[in-house]
């Protein structure tokens, strides 16, 4: 057997990366949170070549610090937590402190950032995992950061990756994910320098649907509300009558954040279960806030499921709640259809 060693840091770091930047839509969804969670109200994400070769992020939110830079790239490096006891009650979409040091040790990045009571902005930029430049700049309020040549000293990885067109299309699910969680955050999502759609930010969840889906399915859709102790759920359902051949059409957002979840499948599709037919799945687009105590966002490092305190009340609240408001809008129920 070969000896057991302590892998170096260098190592160590590569490994880490993998597990939170998996392919191109990793970088964006870490790069956006990061944007969203700074305060910014408008969010531009560039891509080429499916995010492989450029992804650049563009937010008007509250800079970095000139003295905090550096600090922001090393790992397990965060200004959003501060110990064990704070896992219990998130409000940001991070806070394990390894997306920026991940992508630069997977990348080249540069960064550019101005706080609000700076004159000039900041330039910093790491290649090949080293500083190649810290400097002022001129520069809007808010943070630019550009990502360039994605797995370029990993071949495995990219050599796993699929065409540009694949990993540019799960970078534009993941984006319609983020404009539907943030209606009150304007984005604009562009590919090869095509705008490929842009929200305005105004908080209507309904125009943000309208824009992305079109105009068919914003029309089939009702508001929905409901809220019961520790719980509410805010959103659109769709009409029975648009049903769909699989899930992927209902979107959940718990605490602003795009999850998956069983539990609310389970609990959305059993509200439904009168009117839809067998092996169809309804359209909902849900928000729901639920006390950061009874959910636990610290599951996987891709942070897309969630653990609730008590299923069962999660499940009964959905399931009872739609199962009111279909009943409220005299929809006909299916095994009446059926006779
Ligand atoms: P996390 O988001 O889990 O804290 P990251 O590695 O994504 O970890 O970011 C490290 C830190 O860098 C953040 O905690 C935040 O203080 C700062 N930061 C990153 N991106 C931005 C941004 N777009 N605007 C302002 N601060 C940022
Ligand atoms: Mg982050």
């Amino acid at each position: 057997m070969a000896e057991i060693m302590v892998l170096d840091s260098k190592t160590i770091d590569q490994i880490a990366a993998g597990e939170v930047v998996e392919r191109p839509s990793s970088v964006v969804k870490e790069l956006v949170e990061n944007a969203c969670d700074a305060g910014a109200t408008a969010v531009t994400v560039e891509i080429k070549d499916g995010g492989t070769s450029f992804i650049r992020v563009t937010d008007n939110g509250s800079g970095i610090e000139t003295a905090q830079i550096r600090k922001a790239f090393l790992r397990h490096a965060t200004s959003k937590i501060r110990g064990v006891e704070d896992l219990s009650r998130i409000h940001s979409l991070g806070f394990r402190g390894e997306a920026l040091s991940s992508i630069c040790a997977v990348s080249m990045v540069e960064l550019i950032t101005r706080t609000k009571d700076s004159l000039v902005g900041v330039r910093y930029c790491i290649e090949g995992e080293r500083e190649a430049d810290f400097s002022e700049i001129g520069a809007p309020e808010g943070t630019t950061i550009l990502v360039r040549d994605l797995f370029y000293n990993t071949p495995a990885r990219k050599k796993f990756l699929k065409t540009p067109a694949t990993e540019g299309g799960y970078i534009a699910d993941l984006m319609e994910h983020m404009a539907l969680s943030r209606p009150d955050i304007s984005f604009t999502f562009q590919i090869n320098r095509q705008t490929r759609f842009s929200t305005s930010g105004s908080g209507d969840l309904k125009e943000v649907i309208y824009r992305i889906y079109g105009r068919e399915i914003a029309k089939e859709i009702f508001p929905f509300e409901a809220s019961d102790n520790g719980f509410s759920v805010k959103g659109f359902l769709g009409s029975p009558q648009l049903v769909r051949p699989n899930r992927n059409f209902e979107f959940f957002f718990v605490n602003n954040r795009y999850i998956k979840s069983q539990v609310l499948s389970k609990g959305l599709e059993s509200g439904y279960q009168a009117y839809l037919m067998q092996h169809k799945f309804p359209m909902a687009y849900l928000h729901l806030q639920i006390d950061t105590e009874q959910v636990d966002v610290n599951v996987h490092p891709s942070k897309m499921e969630v653990r609730f305190s008590d299923n069962r009340r999660v499940f009964d609240f959905l399931e009872e709640q739609v199962q009111k408001a279909l009943h409220d809008r005299e929809m006909i129920p299916q095994v009446v259809l059926d006779d």
